[in-house]
């Protein structure tokens, strides 16, 4: 991952380069956006207690960026669930102005329509972003601990093949800036339900004197190589928000008031 731009900074995946013609994917950082601390400055999340005007410039903004009409900011509920939804033609849009007009009761949103902006809200939950280069197709994945441990990532790559007939094959995957191993300390009981809903061919939970800490990201590509991706289709920021919460936002860093960035997902 890579910066592209700044003001409002962007971020992009080399994964993803080659086809700039008919994808545009990436994330957002916390700076160029006019929200005011906590949420300072570049926050794209109605549900975090910022003021709604400031947001929804903020997505403009991104918006502007991305050369697309702001009614094409199209976002989920987020519920920390695992279910998937193709996004219809009449939902582009929904969301952009009001969180109660999301897409309800899902942390994936998956498309196969031209000038729809996909967009999840991050503030240390891991960010997937999947693009099916041979169906021009892509999805964005909410992934937090209770997500990964239900299985989101492979449930989601499963839905694009029912929903579009991807194969996991032609899928490239993004897992993007989130809390890493250093920063993600957890107790008993979340490490045993993050083990338990997959076979994990490596340790993703470490058990050491300093506490209990797992790797989201590793699970996650777990998650995608074993629903059939290859390795090389993916590509890991490997960049812990909660380090860095100087660039994204970070909901432990900041004791969980603070704003989100966002991935995002655009077919052209
Ligand atoms: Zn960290």
């Amino acid at each position: 991952m890579y910066k592209s731009s700044e003001y409002p900074f962007l971020y992009h995946f080399s994964l993803f380069d080659s086809f700039s013609a008919s994808l545009s994917a990436g994330v957002t950082g916390r700076k160029g956006g006019i929200s005011n601390a906590p949420y300072d400055s570049f926050n794209t999340a109605l549900h975090c207690g910022d003021e709604t005007e400031a947001v929804i410039e903020n997505r403009k903004r991104l918006c502007e960026a991305l050369h697309i009409d702001f009614s094409a900011y199209t976002c989920s509920e987020q519920i920390h669930g695992s279910e998937s939804a193709a996004v219809a033609e009449s939902q582009k849009g929904a969301g952009c102005r009001d969180y109660g007009s999301t897409i309800k009761g899902t942390d994936a949103l998956m498309t196969d329509r031209k000038g729809i902006l996909l967009n999840i809200h991050l503030a240390d939950c891991v960010p997937l972003i999947f693009y099916d280069w041979k169906k021009q197709t892509g999805a964005l994945v909410h992934a937090g601990w209770k997500g990964t441990a239900a299985g989101i990532a492979g449930k989601t790559v499963r839905a694009m093949r029912e929903a579009f007939g991807s194969s996991p094959e032609s899928i490239l995957a993004a897992i993007g800036p989130s809390i890493g191993p250093c920063c993600f300390e957890i107790g008993s009981d979340t490490a045993d339900k993050i083990e338990s809903g997959f076979n994990y061919s490596t340790d993703v939970i470490s058990r050491e004197e300093n506490g209990i800490h797992a790797d989201l990201w590793k699970a996650n590509e777990e998650q995608l190589l074993e629903a059939g991706l290859k390795q090389h289709n993916i590509e890991s920021a490997g960049i812990c928000t909660s380090c860095h919460n100087d660039e994204f936002y970070s909901y432990r860093a900041e004791g969980g008031l603070t704003g989100r960035f966002s991935a995002y997902l655009l077919l052209k």
